[in-house]
């Protein structure tokens, strides 16, 4: 193509290198403040906490805003499934109170 290619010559500027690193950046997994792996969906728009993807797809469905994924020995980024618990919202607030209190 040559010259008539739209791309010829043409060199990415930093800011360019800039938008193509953060958009590798979103697609994959990061940590949030709480400490929880967080994965990144660009097609979908979304961020979604590890454990609780995992989660949903090892019982098949969708958990609701009331259902929190607990990690049993309390560490955070440990998502292996035996290690998930399914609690309520009151339930998981209570169980880390009363283990403070
Ligand atoms: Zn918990």
């Amino acid at each position: 193509m040559g010259k008539n290619n739209p791309f010829y010559g043409k060199v990415r500027t930093e800011k360019e290198k800039d938008a193509i690193r953060k958009v590798t950046f979103k697609t994959g997994k990061s940590k949030n403040k709480q400490g929880y792996i967080v994965l990144h969906s660009n097609s979908k728009r979304t961020a979604t906490t590890e454990h609780r993807h995992l989660f949903e797809k090892h019982t098949g469905r969708k958990l609701n805003k009331n259902e929190v994924v607990h990690h049993k020995n309390e560490i955070k980024n440990d998502n292996r499934i035996e290690n998930l618990m399914l609690m309520t919202k009151s339930q998981h607030t209570k169980f880390h109170n009363d283990e403070r209190g």
